[in-house]
């Protein structure tokens, strides 16, 4: 990663933060005869690339790492449990029509199958439904088992594998999403569901700019 490049002002805050941290950003704007707003982007830019910290309350405080190493921090703690969704499932046993219904009123692209025992045993994604329906089949007659792919072939990830390795995989497999997953007896228990929105949601977290 190549380290940022800092503007004039941003320098000038990293001064006073270094000399005079823990400084709430109303006293930086107030040593800068500027506003707080005017500020904004650059403590956001500041504090996402890592140069300072901040704590509700207390303020902003030099953190001393290079740029590229508190990235890197960050990233490695995101965890999926922190930022997984509810997942949508459906039995093997559904028609195709019912599931194309249930995948509109559910929101989402990617549907889970679970057996008789409520384990996961497929995937759905849209592609597979399109594929289905061009095929000139009754929708109303095929069991979404027909067209699932199945396990062993499923790509799954824990709650407590890091969003990195689940993006690693989501690259690998060119796939939208991955079922989190917790082992049972009986085979894999669908806890949760990890999608490219939930890793553009943490990439933007890491721009959050605490507001002090
Ligand atoms: P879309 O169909 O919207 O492009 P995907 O790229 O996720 O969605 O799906 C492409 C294919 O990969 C589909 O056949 C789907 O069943 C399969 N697939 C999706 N997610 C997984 C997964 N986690 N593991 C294995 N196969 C998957």
């Amino acid at each position: 990663m190549n380290p940022i490049e800092l503007n004039k002002r941003q320098n000038e805050i990293l001064d006073i933060v270094k000399g005079n941290g823990p400084i709430t950003g109303e006293q930086i704007a107030e040593r800068l005869s500027l506003t707080r707003s005017t500020l904004r982007p650059d403590l956001a830019i500041l504090t996402m690339a890592g140069f300072l910290d901040a704590r509700p309350r207390v303020g902003y405080f030099y953190s001393g790492k290079k740029t590229s190493q508190a990235i890197s921090d960050n990233i490695a703690q995101m965890m999926v449990k922190d930022f997984q969704s509810i997942p949508a499932v459906v039995d093997e046993s559904m028609t195709v029509y019912d599931a194309i219904c249930h995948m509109f009123l559910e929101d989402v692209g990617s549907l889970f199958v679970l057996d008789k025992n409520s384990m996961l045993s497929g995937v759905l994604s849209r592609k597979d439904f399109l594929r289905t329906s061009i095929g000139n089949h009754d929708l109303n007659k095929i069991p979404v088992h027909m067209i699932m792919t199945r396990m062993p072939n499923i790509t799954y990830c824990l709650k407590e594998d890091t969003l990195f390795e689940v993006a690693k995989k989501l690259m690998n497999r060119q796939i939208d999403s991955l079922p989190v997953v917790k082992e049972g007896k009986e085979g894999l228990e669908v806890i949760g569901r990890i999608t490219k929105t939930n890793i553009t949601r943490a990439f933007l977290s890491l721009a959050d700019d605490h507001d002090l």
